[in-house]
């Protein structure tokens, strides 16, 4: 048939699957297949975003200038390095769209974040996937992958789906390893909710380095992620670039005003933080007791590893969890483990039981 042509790279690509949110015959499911925090946003923030109401004729402010503002006094950062997206999936798909094309290669973790494959695909570029070390990226096989046609190396740190994170002495060696015309993306999605003392999320090395870009989302411990505000900070030349590509109002004007108030409402994140990790805790050693195989998580969700054969295994469980109301994430790329969103109490204690009642079950 005559008619418009895209790409012929995107007429193979599959359109992206989200975490399903419905289950038939249960009215009201619990949703655990996104990593939304159930905690919630600050207060400050939801009050921020009804006020916002009154002023949604006007565009919002086009550089999110007083959103960056308040990012780097809380961070301690340089704004002018800030750079604001609708969710940072808008940042993390301009710098593979700004920098990579046909006959490039972009290279990531075998169990990484979608995106990155995805819109990789969407320019015409090479997808390189790298196996996992321990569930978390491995510096030696990225390092031994780069060629001339690297343009970019993503690390999700930590890693979604795993949970699994590098060390900064990791990261410093990946870095050292890159030639200084690959930029390294860190996407530290889950920075806020990493309570191990060796991780960094990357700041300090986007200071000093031109080839290096942190981004950071408020759709995870800031629990916003309906509005669709996320951040990066980068050198100055790939803020500069991303500045130049970006829609001119890409953050939403009742997103600014409420992730305002969500970044300088420390102690509301400090309180959701500890509330994650106790409950990220509290799963990993109820699953892990019934046997169960549960990568350890800096992140606000956990990878369940089930019995490869038999009657136990992880499409046996989804099955049980979703005939329950309970909503967790299946992964094509890894079939034995399902990803489990940390909830609220009651939710996660629900999770436990209803795991510890399958495992104990007779087959059915
Ligand atoms: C959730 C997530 C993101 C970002 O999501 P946005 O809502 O677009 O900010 C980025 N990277 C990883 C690894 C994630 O899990």
């Amino acid at each position: 048939m005559a008619g418009p042509k895209a790409h012929n790279w995107i007429a193979g690509m599959a359109p992206y699957v989200p975490g399903k949110a419905k289950v038939e015959g249960v009215a009201s499911p619990v949703k655990l297949s996104s990593n939304e925090c159930v905690y919630g946003a600050s207060p400050r923030a939801l009050e921020a975003f009804k006020q916002s109401a009154d002023t949604l004729l006007r565009y919002p402010e086009a550089d999110s200038a007083e959103l960056r503002q308040a990012i780097a006094g809380v961070y301690g950062l340089d704004a002018e390095r800030i750079v604001c997206g609708a969710g940072s999936d808008d940042l993390l798909t301009l710098l593979i769209h700004s920098y990579a094309g046909p006959g490039d290669e972009v290279i990531y973790s075998q169990y990484g974040f979608m995106v990155y494959p995805v819109q990789t695909k969407a320019v015409g570029a090479t997808g390189v996937p790298v196996p996992n070390k321990n569930w978390a990226a491995d510096v030696d096989g990225i390092l031994g992958a780069v060629t001339d046609k690297t343009k970019l190396v993503f690390i999700d740190n930590p890693n979604n789906p795993t949970g699994a994170y590098l060390p900064w002495s990791e990261i410093e060696r990946l870095h050292a390893g890159l030639p200084e015309e690959v930029l390294l993306v860190l996407d530290a999605a889950y920075a806020e909710c990493v309570t191990a003392a060796d991780y960094k999320a990357g700041e300090e090395m986007v200071e000093r380095a031109g080839n290096v870009i942190m981004t950071r989302t408020f759709s995870k411990m800031y629990a916003l992620a309906g509005l669709r505000v996320g951040w990066g900070y980068g050198a100055p030349e790939i803020i500069d670039i991303l500045n130049r590509v970006r829609m001119p109002f890409n953050v939403c004007l009742p997103g600014q005003p409420a992730a305002i108030a969500a970044v300088r409402d420390t102690a509301h994140l400090a309180a959701s933080v500890a509330f994650n990790k106790e409950w990220r805790d509290a799963l990993t050693a109820g699953l892990s007791a019934l046997g169960l195989d549960v990568v350890e998580s800096q992140t606000n969700f956990v990878l369940v590893g089930f019995p490869q054969e038999g009657a136990f295994d992880a499409a046996a469980a989804n099955a049980f969890l979703s005939k329950n109301g309970y909503i967790v994430r299946a992964l094509p790329s890894l079939p034995h483990h399902l990803r489990i969103s940390i909830g609220t109490a009651e939710q996660n204690r629900a999770v436990i039981a209803l795991l510890t009642e399958f495992m104990n079950g007779s087959p059915e």
